[in-house]
């Protein structure tokens, strides 16, 4: 252990409030401290090197130190870094909107910038319960959720958020939401089998619009895999179905592709896998390919018309944020866009896509892996204590956890949700790295639930 990283553990402990983390835990132990990366590999301030196996936190697309997205970050900084796009407009903000219009699901036509996923979803928020204001309907003011969705973390977010272990604190301070069943099928909620379901579930998403129809705003959505619950995937066209019954009961349809779009599925956005359009979308992490805070709300016409009118009818739709339409976040952005088109990664992720379920499938016939879900480069692998009745390690087992740092000794970087370990490698890696990667998470899954191995407390990340 060198002295700069002791000096640094030091500071950290000292000084930084990391998130999603327990502190009293992070203290207590060496924290993994990261000091530079190269293509699909973290390197600590030790000099030790980790796959990023899922793309920090669901964000990276091509790999660290990028040269072609390093080069447009440079390029930009040499014109101007940031100015403001309130009442006015920059470079490549209005060429980033262009491209995001010409590649989102059609229909959608304008782009409204923030800074977050959870600020694209309150932006989104506002502007459903605001157009049925300007449309003359401003009794239509209630959000549909689904059950264990997330959308981010502020107030907003959070009310139309439900997983209780993020959002029960806060339970006062949020708005009610109507909430239904994600289509989790490996545990469906209603006790039936996806042969022979027929998406019974939908019927009581039916119900809830049939009946409370004319006071709902809108009805957001993780399209075809809730991430932060677990990476619960939606049969095939579950999504549609949604589609029309919100067209049917005039319920807007927000989707929130923050953690699907840009090819993490094999699509573009997961939309497409269902050929859907929402009337808003929101979209982030992918967008920068993972290197800058850049987030959009996507919104058809029919809703950015509904804000249009003079000064005085005071339509406008009074949102914004300082950083709003940065320049060097945009230029990143279109490079990040520039090189999808040059290596034709989307069809490139649905070819790896399916190398990696190959690779995953022999995981299935392990004793304590009940359920693995994949859409494109985004998968899930649910450990329980028991596979025939599917009974689920304690909380306090921490078993996501365990497996997660014991890939952290093997080599690679995973952050585990509950007891499902979550395996999201960049887009951008070779199939000799996804190989590598998938024999360590096989490898750490094996160690930790069938051979007993204890897991070294240094250099690990902290998680829940
Ligand atoms: C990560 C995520 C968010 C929040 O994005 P932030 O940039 O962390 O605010 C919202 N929705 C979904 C589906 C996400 O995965």
């Amino acid at each position: 252990m060198n002295d700069t990283y002791q000096t640094l553990s030091e500071k950290s402990k000292k000084y930084l409030w990391n998130p999603f983390t327990q502190m009293q835990g992070y203290n207590a132990d060496q924290p993994l401290i990261i000091e530079s990366a190269q293509g699909v590999k973290l390197r600590d301030v030790t000099g030790r090197e980790y796959y990023d196996g899922v793309s920090s936190v669901w964000l990276n697309v091509h790999g660290h130190n990028v040269p072609e997205l390093n080069e447009a970050i440079t390029a930009q900084l040499g014109k101007i870094a940031h100015s403001t796009l309130l009442g006015m407009a920059n470079v490549p903000a209005i060429e980033l909107a262009e491209q995001l219009v010409q590649i989102a699901p059609p229909g959608l036509a304008k782009v409204f910038y923030s800074d977050s996923g959870a600020t694209s979803v309150e932006i989104a928020i506002k502007m459903a319960f605001q157009y049925w204001q300007h449309n003359g309907q401003p009794e239509k003011r209630s959000f549909v959720t689904m059950n264990n969705a997330y959308h981010g973390d502020t107030i907003g977010a959070v009310s139309v958020g439900a997983i209780d272990i993020y959002h029960k604190a806060y339970s006062s301070l949020l708005f009610q939401s109507y909430r239904v069943d994600y289509p989790y099928c490996y545990r469906c909620p209603l006790g039936k089998d996806l042969s022979d379901c027929a998406f019974a579930c939908l019927q009581q998403v039916e119900s809830l619009l049939q009946e409370k129809g004319q006071e709902i705003a809108a009805f957001i959505i993780e399209p075809i895999v809730q991430g932060a619950s677990g990476i619960i995937t939606m049969p095939e066209g579950f999504l549609k179905r949604l589609r029309e019954l919100c067209t049917t009961y005039d319920v807007l349809m927000i989707c929130d592709e923050v953690a699907t779009g840009f090819g993490r599925t094999g699509k573009m956005f997961a939309c497409e896998h269902d050929g859907v359009t929402p009337d808003l979308m929101c979209v982030a992490k992918g967008l920068t390919g993972g290197y800058l805070p850049v987030a959009a709300t996507l919104a058809t016409d029919e809703i950015y018309d509904a804000f249009l009118g003079g000064y005085e009818e005071k339509k406008t739709f009074f949102q914004g944020h300082s950083y709003t339409g940065n320049q060097l976040g945009c230029a990143v952005a279109l490079a990040n866009l520039e090189l999808f088109r040059e290596r034709d990664l989307v069809t490139d992720v649905a070819r790896k896509s399916e190398h990696l379920a190959a690779r995953l499938a022999m995981l299935g016939e392990r004793k304590y892996v009940g359920d693995i879900r994949q859409r494109g480069l985004m998968a899930g692998i649910e450990l329980v204590k028991d596979k025939a009745s599917k009974t689920e390690y304690d909380w306090s087992e921490k078993i996501g956890l365990v497996v997660s740092r014991r890939a952290c000794e093997l080599g690679m970087i995973l952050r585990p949700l509950g007891n499902v370990v979550v395996f999201m490698p960049p887009l951008g890696s070779t199939i000799t790295e996804l190989d590598e990667m998938t024999d360590i998470l096989i490898q750490a899954i094996i160690d930790v639930t069938e051979e007993g191995v204890q897991v070294r407390a240094e250099f690990l990340p902290h998680g829940l």
